[in-house]
Parts: structure tokens; C-alpha cells; sequence
């Protein structure tokens, strides 16, 4: 059965890529020098969010990164997370040209925002993530370049 999708938004600015994937992970110190075998690359950048109890470390994938993420508090989001599903995929990060933009016709779309302001994120981005009950159980995270 084919069901029709409509089309109700106009597709004028779409998001641009994949900007990175969120992998959530028990320890930067172990996980690191497996992602730098498993991709054969270095990773480029450690950072640590205090606002997010998170470090994180980043690889280079041609256009896209990888993220993995340690909770630096066992209260923390990424710890959490951690507890109840395991370490892991955690999110899906867009590149959006403008963010607010983006965070307004998601919103008016019926998406539920996380954060109802953009903040700031690892990576020097600003970001935003939708929640994933209405994006059938993905976290999604918006970012754009701080500049
Ligand atoms: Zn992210």
C-alpha cells in the first residue's frame, strides 16, 4: 500500500547534513583509542560542556564527526541515559543555517523543544534538541556554527 505523504512545509531551507553523530560512552579514556582504531583516524578535539556534565571528544569523518560523550556527573543527562538503555547511539545532530529559524518551524510543526532558547554546545555551536517522543524515539539535535 502506497500512503501519500503531504508535502505542508515548503522545503526552502533544508537542513544541510548529518553535522555529527552523539555516542554515549562509560569512558572517554577507553572509548577513545577504540574509535581511533575502528576509523582509522585520530580524534581532533576533546572538550568538556560543564553546563551539560559532559566530556566529549570528536573524530573527523569527511563531512560528518563522531562525538563520543562521558557524563562527568553520575546525575548527569549522558549518565542517565547510560543507566537506562546502555552505553550507545544518543543523537543525530543537523547543520541548520539558522537556528532559530529552524526552532520555529519545528516548534509550529509540533515538535517539542528541549531547550526553548538555543545554547551553547561542545564544538563551538549553538544548539537545540527536539525531543524524542515526537521523532519516534531519536534524540535529534540542531547546531549551528557560533560565529
Ligand atoms: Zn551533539
Amino acid at each position: 500500500m502506497i500512503i501519500a505523504y503531504k508535502n505542508t512545509s515548503c522545503y526552502l531551507y533544508p537542513m544541510n547534513k548529518v553535522e555529527h553523530i552523539g555516542i554515549a560512552v562509560n569512558a572517554l579514556q577507553e572509548a577513545i583509542p577504540l574509535y581511533e582504531k575502528l576509523l582509522n583516524s585520530p580524534c581532533y578535539k576533546t572538550e568538556e560542556v560543564a553546563s551539560e556534565k559532559v566530556k566529549t571528544a570528536f573524530f573527523r569523518q569527511g563531512e560528518t564527526k563522531i562525538e563520543l560523550l562521558e557524563s562527568t556527573d553520575p546525575e548527569g543527562v549522558i549518565a542517565r541515559f547510560i543507566e537506562k538503555k546502555g552505553e550507545g547511539l544518543h543523537h543525530i545532530a543537523f547543520d541548520v543555517s539558522d537556528i532559530r529559524a529552524e526552532m520555529k518551524r519545528l516548534s509550529e510543526a509540533g515538535f517539542v523543544l528541549l531547550n526553548p532558547e538555543p545554547k551553547q554546545g561542545a564544538d563551538n555551536k549553538w544548539v537545540c534538541f527536539l525531543h524524542p517522543r515526537n521523532t519516534h524515539g531519536v534524540l535529534v539535535e540542531l547546531c549551528q556554527e557560533r560565529t
